[in-house]
C-alpha cells in the first residue's frame, strides 16, 4: 500500500504530543499500514522539541522537523507539507480536537476517487461561544466575498492526494489561508462530517489578535471586494454631495447663509473617516504586495530528526525536500 504522511504542526504542545502520537499511530497502523508522522515544531518554548526528538529516536515512523522560530500555524503546516513524502497526506492538529480515528473513513473516501477529503465540523465542543459565533459569521461572509467555493465550518483537517498536494506546494504566497488554497485547486473534494472535540490539554494558540489577522489574510488572499468598496463609498458620497450642494445653493439664493458649524464639522469628519478607511484597505493590499515582492523563503528549517539521526539544515530551505 502507498505511503501515508501525517503532518502535524505543534506549538507548545508538550502535554498533547505523547497522547496524540499514541492515538494517531494506533489509527494509522490499523487503517493505513505504511505511514510516517511528520511533526513540525513551530519554535516552541516548552519541552515540545525534546519530546519530538525522543519520539523520532524511538519510533522509525516519526519525522521531527524544527523550524528556526515561531512562524505561525499556516507556515508550520506548509513546512510539513513540503517535507512529507506520502502518496496521501493527512493534515491534523496536535491537540486532538480532530479525532485521528476518522482516518479510516477518510481513506475510504479518498480511495473512492476523491482528491481531497475535508473535515466539516458538525459541532464544536469546549469552544467559547464567542469563537463559534465569530467563526460562523466569518465563514459565511467569506463565502459571499470570494468567487471560489470555500466550504463553511471546515478547518485544515483534511486528507489529500499527492497530485492535489503538488499543486498546493507550488503556491508561493506568504499570507496563507491553506483551507481556501486547497479549495482553489478544485478536483473532487468531499466533506466528512464530524464532531470537534475539546482540546486535549493546554490552551488555544489562536488568540483574538491572530484570529483577526488570519481573517484578513483570508479575505485579502481570495477577494478584491474590499477595494471595490472604495468606489461604492465614493459614489455614495458624490450623490450625497449633490443633494447638499442643491441645498446650499438654495439657501444662498434665499439669503439664509449663516452659521452652519454643526453641518460643516459633520461633513468634514465623515469625509475624513471614509478616506482613512479606504486608505487603510488599500494599505492592507499594498503591504501584502510589498511582503510578497521581497520573495523571502516562507520558513526556515533548523533541524530534521529522523529515526535517531539528526540532520542540521542549511538556512532557507523553503523549497528543499528531505533527501
Ligand atoms: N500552531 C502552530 N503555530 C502557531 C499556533 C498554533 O504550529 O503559531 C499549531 C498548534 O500547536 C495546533 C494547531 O496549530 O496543533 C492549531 O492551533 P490551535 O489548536 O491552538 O487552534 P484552534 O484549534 O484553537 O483554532
Ligand atoms: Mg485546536
Amino acid at each position: 500500500m502507498s505511503l501515508l504522511s501525517i503532518v502535524v504542526p505543534c506549538y507548545n504542545e508538550e502535554e498533547s504530543v505523547p497522547e496524540f502520537h499514541r492515538r494517531m499511530s494506533a489509527a494509522a497502523r490499523q487503517s493505513a499500514g505504511h505511514y510516517e508522522i511528520v511533526f513540525v515544531d513551530d519554535g516552541s518554548t516548552d519541552r515540545t522539541w525534546p519530546l519530538l526528538q525522543e519520539l523520532a529516536a524511538t519510533d522509525s515512523s516519526v519525522v521531527a522537523v524544527k523550524l528556526s522560530r515561531n512562524h505561525g500555524h499556516q507556515l508550520a503546516l506548509t513546512a510539513g507539507l513540503t517535507q512529507c513524502r506520502g502518496e496521501r497526506v493527512l493534515v491534523i492538529d496536535a491537540d486532538l480536537q480532530d479525532p485521528p480515528e476518522l482516518l479510516k473513513p477518510m481513506l475510504a473516501l479518498l480511495e473512492s476517487g476523491a482528491d481531497v477529503v475535508y473535515g466539516q465540523r458538525r459541532t464544536r465542543k469546549g469552544e467559547t461561544k464567542f469563537k463559534t459565533a465569530t467563526a460562523a459569521v466569518f465563514y459565511r461572509l467569506l463565502r459571499r466575498l470570494v468567487d471560489i467555493e470555500i466550504p463553511v465550518d471546515a478547518g485544515d483537517f483534511r486528507l489529500m492526494s499527492r497530485r492535489a498536494l503538488e499543486v498546493l506546494n507550488r503556491m508561493p504566497e506568504h499570507h496563507r489561508f491553506i483551507r481556501g488554497m486547497v479549495s482553489w485547486i478544485g478536483m473532487r473534494q468531499v466533506p466528512i462530517l464530524y464532531d470537534r472535540d475539546p482540546r486535549y490539554a493546554g490552551e488555544t494558540k489562536y488568540p483574538l489578535r491572530k484570529m483577526i489577522r488570519f481573517a484578513i489574510d483570508a479575505i485579502t488572499g481570495f477577494s478584491v471586494a474590499p477595494l471595490r468598496l472604495a468606489s461604492f463609498l465614493g459614489a455614495a458620497a458624490a450623490a450625497l454631495s449633490l443633494l447638499l450642494m442643491c441645498y446650499t445653493l438654495g439657501s444662498w439664493l434665499l439669503g439664509e447663509t449663516i452659521a452652519g458649524w454643526t453641518s460643516l464639522t459633520s461633513i468634514v469628519l465623515l469625509i475624513g473617516s471614509v478616506q482613512l478607511i479606504v486608505l487603510g484597505i488599500i494599505g492592507e493590499y499594498l503591504g501584502r504586495l510589498y511582503i510578497e515582492a521581497k520573495r523571502r523563503p516562507l520558513f526556515v528549517i533548523e533541524t530534521i530528526a529522523v529515526g535517531g539521526s539528526v540532520q542540521d539544515h542549511e538556512m532557507a530551505v523553503a523549497e528543499a525536500s528531505r533527501s
